[in-house]
């Protein structure tokens, strides 16, 4: 299959004259979420009432998902369920591994992570005693810092802020050597670029929905836990979904089968009809297409603001190959460049300290939608059209 990315783009809800660079936040609108949705509330949770769980098949969501999720990063058919957040998840796959190496006592991350992650398994460690250690280190740091001392590599593969992407493969092979489990969070590269969770041997895995997956704010979770563990891992967070038989109603827990004992209590209907209609849009689209168009775009808009916004510094890496499908630029007004870049019709986002970030989606973004964004920044930078006190003003979500 070749990707028709007109069709994409079509399948795509995009306000009048917005270039949206910010998909890697959350993802925009597909065209067919409103009538799902509305159809599921009516036709389902309207008529069907609590029989929904059966007949509409609400309870098997999770699973049917998860293996449509699981086709885009190599999971196993069977191996992903959805639920909760990314950060339950992180903490309930880090808890897992955890116990699968019980005689170590040490987490190994990056501080390019995000920091939910760092602080969920802070949180975790701090229940499991004093022996217990989070080891932080740089990323590039991170390969020599694998030790025999390592019970679980813990990483993000795509960083948030600059995009810069570990090798998965190459970090987790260094982790099996060493004795360690590897668990990867894929916020950034789910729909971002082809991964290959099986080829890589990855242990556990983690990602959301809502980025490059575009099922909405407050879409569910996924969890990956690789075959090989699927009946040894323990899930932590012991829900009664995630129980062998939730309607025995027993009160002695047992996991259920493989991964669906990662799943915690009832799943968001709901916010689910909207992840399958934006997973529709996907059967138009081959990861490996998008990913060569998101090189060609990032190249791009590196090119044209490179060229013509003096005083904004690639933070990015500039090999593409070790790039995840965004581009960041540090800028010391990066906070009021990017309100007066909003006010535009041009979104990305800020993250702190001094960080313009742009994501790059090719399923509804195209070059002149790169071009336009690229000369509407350097406008804004040469008339200095950031510095009105406006703009300065910090809102809670940046
Ligand atoms: C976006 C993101 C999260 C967010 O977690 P939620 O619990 O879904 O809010 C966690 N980790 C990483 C790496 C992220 O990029």
């Amino acid at each position: 299959m070749t990707t028709d990315f007109t069709a994409t783009r079509n399948a795509f809800h995009l306000p009048n004259g917005t270039i949206y660079l910010d998909g890697n936040s959350l993802g925009p609108l597909p065209r067919a979420v409103p009538d799902r949705v509305a159809t599921t509330i009516r036709d389902e949770w309207g008529e069907m009432l609590i029989t929904g769980w059966n007949r509409a098949g609400w309870m098997a969501k999770p699973g049917d998902l998860g293996d449509r999720i699981g086709r885009l990063i190599g999971a196993e058919a069977g191996h992903v369920t959805l639920g909760d957040t990314l950060s339950i998840k992180v903490y309930q796959a880090l808890a897992a591994a955890l116990a699968l190496r019980p005689d170590r006592h040490v987490v190994l991350s990056d501080n390019g992570n995000f920091p939910s992650d760092l602080y969920m398994a802070g949180g975790l460690l701090k229940t499991l005693g004093d022996k217990y250690e989070l080891r932080v280190v740089a990323p590039e740091e991170v390969e020599d810092a694998i030790t025999d001392e390592i019970a679980v590599l813990m990483l993000t593969e795509v960083d948030y802020r600059t995009g810069r992407k570990h090798d998965m493969k190459a970090l987790t092979r260094k982790a099996h050597d060493m004795g360690a489990l590897a668990v990867w969070d894929l916020a950034h590269s789910a729909g971002a670029l082809p991964v290959d969770l099986s080829g890589c041997s990855a242990d556990f895995a983690a990602g959301c929905t809502y980025k490059y997956l575009n099922s909405g704010p407050g879409g569910p979770a996924f969890i990956y836990v690789a075959p090989r563990h699927a009946d040894a891992a323990l899930p932590a967070l012991s829900g009664w979904l995630g129980h062998e038989a939730p309607f025995d109603f027993d009160l002695a827990y047992r996991p259920g089968r493989k991964v669906e004992r990662m799943r915690v209590g009832t799943p968001p209907v709901l916010q689910m009809a909207a992840l399958e209609a934006a997973m529709d849009v996907w059967d138009m689209a081959d990861i490996h297409d998008v990913r060569t168009r998101s090189i060609a775009l990032s190249e791009l808009f590196i090119r044209e603001v490179e060229s013509s916004c003096p005083g904004l510094e690639l933070v990015s890496p500039r090999d593409p190959q070790v790039r995840g499908s965004q581009v960041s630029f540090r800028f010391e007004n990066g906070y009021a460049a990017m309100q007066a870049l909003i006010d535009r019709g041009v979104i990305g986002d800020f993250r702190a300290p001094d960080i313009m970030r742009f994501g790059i989606t090719p399923l509804y973004l195209g070059e002149d939608d790169i071009r336009q964004a690229a000369a509407i920044l350097s406008q804004i930078l040469a008339g200095r059209h950031w510095d009105r006190p406006e703009y300065s003003v910090r809102q809670a979500v940046t």
